[in-house]
């Protein structure tokens, strides 16, 4: 993906997942990978419905900040882990309350009496590590694969893959059969 197909993506995805409540006030970061490597990202303590192109930061694949003024994400080391030791070009961090709230009280995710979780290829859940911290973005990395979704307990979500809207649909989905799930009072 080029640099400004990266942007564009970005800002739609940013916005989706501000307009469907799973980014509240300044939550959640998104990032791609371009073809020559740099990983772009959403600014630190930004409202995602609000975000423009010329607001995004570009990093190199260790997660350092490239050519581009500005406070990257405090969740940049977690996207740049990803990327190194995954095939992945998109993640996206999000907040969905339902998911969230269903992590406070399981230790592990079970959405198997709902069809619609087939559709997501991996899901499991990792943890409460601090957000922001080494120690997080370690265990995703190890704990992630080539596409699917870790639920970090009691906070959030990131959702891996090949395009941001790959991603989308593994948020949207997750948190749908968590819905589901507790209308089964699972
Ligand atoms: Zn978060």
């Amino acid at each position: 993906m080029n640099f400004q197909r990266a942007k564009e993506e970005i800002i739609r995805y940013s916005r989706l997942i501000w307009e469907r409540g799973y980014a509240h006030a300044n939550a959640g970061n998104i990032s791609a990978r371009t073809t020559d490597g740099s990983i772009i990202i959403t600014p630190a303590d930004s409202i995602k419905g609000e975000l423009a192109a010329d607001e995004l930061i570009v990093l190199d694949n260790a997660g350092e900040v490239k050519y581009v003024k500005g406070n990257p994400s405090s969740e940049r080391y977690m996207h740049a882990g990803l990327y190194m030791n995954n095939k992945i070009n998109a993640v996206i961090h999000a907040h969905p309350p339902s998911t969230v709230g269903y992590s406070f009280f399981k230790e592990a995710i079970d959405l198997s009496p709902v069809p619609e979780a087939g559709f997501i290829p991996f899901v499991a859940m990792i943890p409460y590590l601090s957000p922001g911290s080494r120690e997080l973005s370690d265990t995703v990395s190890e704990n992630a694969g080539d596409r699917g979704i870790l639920v970090l307990k009691k906070h959030g979500v990131v959702a891996f893959g090949d395009t941001l809207k790959e991603c989308f649909f593994y948020i949207d989905r997750l948190e749908y059969c968590v819905k589901i799930m507790k209308e089964l009072r699972q």
